[in-house]
């Protein structure tokens, strides 16, 4: 689903992504991690279409990221095709930006009606499924200040999901949440896995690393440290600057 090599991206001087090789295939959760500033949020906001890669290859779903191949020439995207990919992947943030003027439901029903041309009946159906799926199906007319942070961040998936993508980007979604609210948002990531959707999670939770990962992927200054099955890399890492990051956030 998501297939990177040699992924480079600078800004300016600075180079942030320094060839990144990582695979994600169908069905599999990814989590990433590292210290801050190691290119993490870079590195998902290429796979979204957010910022464009300088160099090495960036596929998702066997297309090249910002590109259209026809015949054997790559066409750069224009934004119209570029807003049509960026349809099938779901991107959950640390910061839930929930439309504040919009109920829950009203939030979760906004993209597929404005963009999906979804009928309105049937999105308010879908949403109001959405909801009860992520635990608020008694939440649905709450505007996200009514709602604790766990709540929004739960819409805020909710939201994502209802465009139907067939990759989820999360960047630390609970990093934001007071502690005793973590649980309710990882459950509900749990459930997503385990329905069978291809996720990529930047988290700093170990325990859902280790327990819902596939693989985990550590990250230091622009590149894989270390990557492979997370009881492996987070229980008994071979390298240094790994452990050395785990023993500060355990
Ligand atoms: P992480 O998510 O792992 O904390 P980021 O991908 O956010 O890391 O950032 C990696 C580096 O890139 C940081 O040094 C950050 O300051 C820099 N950076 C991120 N976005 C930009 C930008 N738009 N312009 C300039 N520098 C940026
Ligand atoms: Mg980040």
């Amino acid at each position: 689903m998501v297939h990177a090599e040699q992924v480079r991206k600078q800004f300016g001087k600075l180079e942030v992504l320094k060839g990144i090789d990582l695979i994600v295939e169908p069905g599999q959760v990814c989590c990433l991690l590292g210290p801050s500033g190691s290119g993490k949020s870079t590195f998902l906001r290429c796979i979204n279409h957010l910022e464009k890669v300088d160099g090495g290859r960036l596929t998702v779903d066997g297309d090249l990221v910002g590109y259209r191949q026809q015949g054997n020439r790559l066409h750069e995207l224009r934004e119209r095709e570029v807003a049509q990919r960026r349809r099938d992947i779901g991107m959950v943030f640390q910061r839930f930006n929930l439309f504040p003027h919009l109920t829950a439901l009203e939030n979760v029903v906004e993209a597929p009606v404005r963009v999906g041309g979804v009928p309105k009946a049937d999105a308010y159906e879908q949403a109001q499924r959405l909801l009860h799926q992520v635990g608020l199906g008694d939440r649905a007319g709450h505007y996200p200040a009514q709602l604790s942070g766990g709540q929004q961040q739960r819409v805020a998936i909710a939201r994502a999901l209802a465009m139907k993508p067939k990759l989820m980007l999360f960047d630390e979604p609970t990093s934001a949440l007071d502690p005793e609210l973590v649980g309710d948002v990882l459950d509900v990531m749990r459930r997503l896995a385990a329905e069978g959707m291809t996720m990529v999670v930047v988290t700093h939770e170990i325990g859902f690393a280790r327990e819902v990962g596939d693989t985990a992927v550590f990250m230091d200054q622009g590149v894989v440290v270390e990557a492979g099955d997370p009881l492996q890399v987070l229980g008994e890492p071979e390298q240094e600057r790994t452990r050395a990051f785990l023993s500060k956030v355990l």
